[in-house]
């Protein structure tokens, strides 16, 4: 199969490389669509220990099942493999569980390739109205429908109108912008301090995008979602929360700074680490979007596998305006 393959930092060749073959339990599917993801980026850039050169990376897929009695339906993947056995798992927690895999961090290679093999239990049945561009977004968006859900499970519920903020244009943040729209919130803000993509997201009705000359200290939010994770972001979540809020943070940027802990003690501010998704949340994202309550999903770009290389390279160098971008293998005969 033809596989974009990770050589070591800044480097992906597209070359064949050996079939995934699958396990059992597993399916081999025929990727379809897969998205560039921040953590592939991390990888590209030589900083993930846990996704070592050579390695297909890859993880937000939709496609095709080969093979077998389900051949040629259409799928969507969920990449988080985890033991379903342990009491982490059994608590409906899975994306805790310390026996946790994902496909492209090692040792399961990703879907940045033809085919790709995963467990059975991993993947959600497309109906035939929903394309598998939609179907690949799934991924991104859990994380935001996760930190959603989590976000409603610990504000107070005495608040009947919440308002909230979420920082952050990429597809973390636009997937949890209309994920917590779709979850019943109202008023949502959108805040991205780059101009050339925030003219690109005016296109998602569903969302009021801002930048940062329009935060303004009077306004502050019930809800803030951190979807880019660094001190400077970190630090207008814990200045914009109302007292008695809530932040939720699913970025990944850096490991410190930018709490303010005394105000978040003395405002009884609530703070949630959320990653990923349960195999619960996975599944309710793909039912919003199979019931076109995310909107239209018309935020990305769609490029070649075989062009992949310099989609890495366009991200990194800051000339994509779509939040995200979508590779197409050529589809196998
Ligand atoms: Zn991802
Ligand atoms: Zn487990």
């Amino acid at each position: 199969m033809k596989a974009l393959l990770y050589m070591g930092p800044k480097q992906l060749d597209y070359q064949d490389v050996p079939d995934a073959v699958p396990q059992e339990g597993e399916e081999l599917v025929c990727v379809s669509h897969v998205g560039i993801c921040g953590s592939d980026m991390h990888a590209y850039l030589g900083h993930d220990e846990r996704r070592p050169a050579p390695l297909i990376l890859g993880h937000e897929a939709a496609g095709f099942i080969q093979g077998g009695e389900n051949d040629g339906k259409r799928v969507a993947i969920n990449p988080l493999v985890s033991c379903l056995k342990c009491s982490v798992c059994l608590s409906g927690r899975e994306n805790l569980c310390a026996k946790r895999q994902i496909i492209s961090m090692f040792p399961r290679e990703g879907a940045f390739a033809e085919l790709v093999a995963i467990p059975r239990n991993n993947l959600v049945f497309i109906p035939d109205h929903v394309s598998l561009t939609k179907a690949a977004l799934t991924e991104p968006i859990a994380c935001g429908w996760h930190a959603s859900r989590m976000v409603q499970e610990s504000l107070d519920n005495s608040i009947t109108k919440p308002s909230a903020l979420i920082l952050g244009g990429g597809a973390i943040g636009v997937g949890a912008a209309l994920s917590i729209k779709a979850q019943g919130v109202q008023n949502v803000t959108l805040l991205e301090t780059n101009p050339v993509r925030r003219d690109y997201l005016a296109r998602i009705r569903e969302i009021n995008v801002i930048g940062l000359n329009e935060l303004t200290d009077n306004i502050m939010f019930d809800i803030v979602i951190d979807g880019v994770g660094f001190a400077g972001t970190r630090e207008v979540a814990t200045k914009y929360v109302l007292p008695g809020g809530v932040i939720a943070h699913i970025g990944l940027g850096d490991n410190e700074g930018g709490l303010d802990i005394r105000r978040m003690t003395l405002q009884e501010i609530t703070f949630i680490g959320t990653y990923t998704y349960t195999q619960k949340d996975f599944n309710q994202t793909a039912i919003a979007i199979f019931d076109d309550r995310l909107g239209e999903l018309n935020w990305v770009e769609k490029r070649s596998l075989s062009e992949g290389a310099q989609a890495f390279k366009d991200i990194y160098e800051g000339q994509c305006s779509a939040p995200k971008i979508i590779l197409q293998p050529e589809i196998l005969p």
